[in-house]
């Protein structure tokens, strides 16, 4: 089949979060499946800045946004390592930014636009490129459009009748959600701006957009499925999306073996797998200590890596270490950026507790390859967590996850207890409610199998280490979706 993947970040071009990892990964591995599929992403400043080989492709287009015509070109790369060619839609005014999405906290007020131009811009491309596509796979409120498109507008082109779409969800959250007078960007008739379909609480809703008139739906975990039905995680679509109960998937995403694997990473002190990880991750504690500026004692060493946001749990994660912090040795490594607040409490925690707390304030690929060597346990008690991928490179590099039974984290992580702690089938610590006394709870039982029960700890180390999260194993569910999806 040819898959038209549409996202709107990409690694290595341009990356916020975990969508530039899936959407970097997963096509390499639906090629290796026999597939042909080509990535359409915006030619950002920090895509054209990432090093990757770069070329003109095709000629100019124009596109109508409201009344005007907006001139535009295609540029040509491949992800590397593989034959998957990259078209990066560029116009400059739009893309050539600081930001992705935002600058200085503050959302770009066109978003609306620039993302309106991207859709439009990859449903020209199949023709203007002379593309054969099957299948258009989107991702998240930037692409929302395009199912829309495709239904409203390209249906009877002879190119597009064929097309089938699909649209996954990354996270619910972030709706892209605009003034109703956006829907004049659009292009789309009003008649689609009503309760049922475009039209959210009077705004214009693209994610919405997506689910309504994508062929297939899909997100990150089975559980994160299940739970964006219902109205503590569906954000006010659960509605729409229990509607669409049939259409809607779960598929774990996959981590990057190439690049997140103990036994060949370069950012490491020693290189270690399942058969040789006491020596490989007491040599990485010990150098990510030094690193971080912390006594090399053998005291348990809990990593956190993560976007500063509610989201991600950090209003328990603080309390947590307020209370634990002065009454323990433990040491705590965090890297992460976002909200000043929790920033502030971080650094606070730091500058009274330096030779137990280190934190770093960035975002930096190779610390947090490092923190997830060289940490006993991982700790990420999100909120909510539609697939999460930190807690699977956890498991890869011998880490042991602790986390909130929700979500992604739900599905990948078997809690230490009862019949699956006898068996060796667990592989990290959950907790059910989300509350500080549940976390902390959790964490002293993590500890105490830590510091008193090493061949237990060795058996959940080893459980993690040994289990498959590779790509290949999603990218056989997507190919088996996306076939069901031409048959039908
Ligand atoms: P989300 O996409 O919600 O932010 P995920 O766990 O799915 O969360 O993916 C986050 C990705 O971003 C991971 O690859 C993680 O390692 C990376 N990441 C997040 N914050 C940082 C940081 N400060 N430095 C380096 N990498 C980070």
């Amino acid at each position: 089949m040819n898959i038209l993947l549409a996202s709107s970040e990409v690694v290595p071009f341009a990356k916020t979060g975990g969508l530039a990892d899936v959407s970097g990964a997963l096509p390499i591995e639906i090629a290796k499946l026999g597939h042909r599929p080509i990535v359409f992403m915006p030619a950002y400043r920090a895509a054209l800045q990432s090093g990757q080989p770069i070329e003109p492709y095709g000629d100019e287009f124009s596109i109508p946004i409201g009344s005007k015509i907006v001139a535009g070109s295609y540029l040509k790369s491949r992800l590397p390592n593989s034959d998957v060619d990259v078209v990066l839609v560029s116009q400059p005014e739009y893309f050539d930014r600081a930001g992705l999405y935002q600058e200085n906290g503050e959302d770009y007020p066109d978003n609306c636009e620039r993302f309106v131009f991207f859709c439009r811009a990859v449903m020209e491309g199949i023709r203007t490129l002379g593309l054969h596509v099957d299948l258009i796979h989107c991702n998240d409120w930037q692409t929302g459009l395009i199912p829309a498109y495709l239904a409203l507008e390209y249906r009877h082109a002879p190119r597009y009748a064929k097309i089938a779409s699909m649209l996954t969800i990354h996270n619910l959250a972030y709706q892209g959600n605009f003034w109703h007078w956006d829907m004049l960007l659009t292009g789309l008739d009003w008649r689609y701006f009503n309760w049922r379909q475009m039209e959210f609480f009077g705004r214009l809703n693209l994610l919405k957009t997506g689910i309504v008139f994508a062929n297939s739906l899909t997100t990150v975990s089975p559980r994160y499925a299940q739970e964006i039905q219902t109205s503590e995680l569906g954000c006010g679509l659960e509605g729409v999306l229990s509607h669409r109960t049939e259409s809607l998937h779960g598929i774990i995403n996959g981590i990057d073996e190439t690049v997140w694997n103990p036994s060949i990473d370069p950012h490491l002190a020693a290189n270690y797998d399942v058969n040789n990880w006491r020596d490989g991750k007491t040599t990485c504690k010990r150098a990510l200590q030094e690193e971080m500026g912390l006594p090399t004692e053998a005291a348990p060493l809990i990593g956190l890596i993560g976007r500063l946001a509610e989201q991600k749990g950090w209003t328990l994660i603080i309390d947590l270490m307020k209370n634990l912090v002065p009454r323990t040795d433990v040491q705590w490594v965090v890297l992460g950026t976002g909200e000043p607040s929790y920033q502030q409490a971080l650094e606070e925690l730091a500058a009274a507790y330096p030779t137990k707390v280190a934190v770093r304030m960035a975002f930096s690929d190779a610390i947090a390859h490092r923190i997830e060597a060289g940490s006993d346990m991982f700790l990420m008690p999100s909120r909510y967590e539609p697939c999460g991928l930190n807690q699977l490179y956890s498991l890869k590099y011998g880490t042991v996850p602790i986390v909130h039974e929700t979500g992604g984290l739900a599905d990948t992580i078997v809690d230490f207890t009862g019949d699956a702690a006898r068996d060796g089938a667990s592989n990290g610590f959950q907790f059910r409610e989300y509350r500080s006394e549940a976390l902390l709870e959790t964490v002293r039982r993590a500890l105490e199998v830590f510091t008193h029960h090493p061949d237990q700890w060795g058996r959940l180390v080893e459980c993690g280490m040994r289990q498959d999260w590779s790509w290949s194993r999603s990218a056989r569910q997507y190919v088996s979706l996306y076939e069901q999806l031409a048959a039908s």
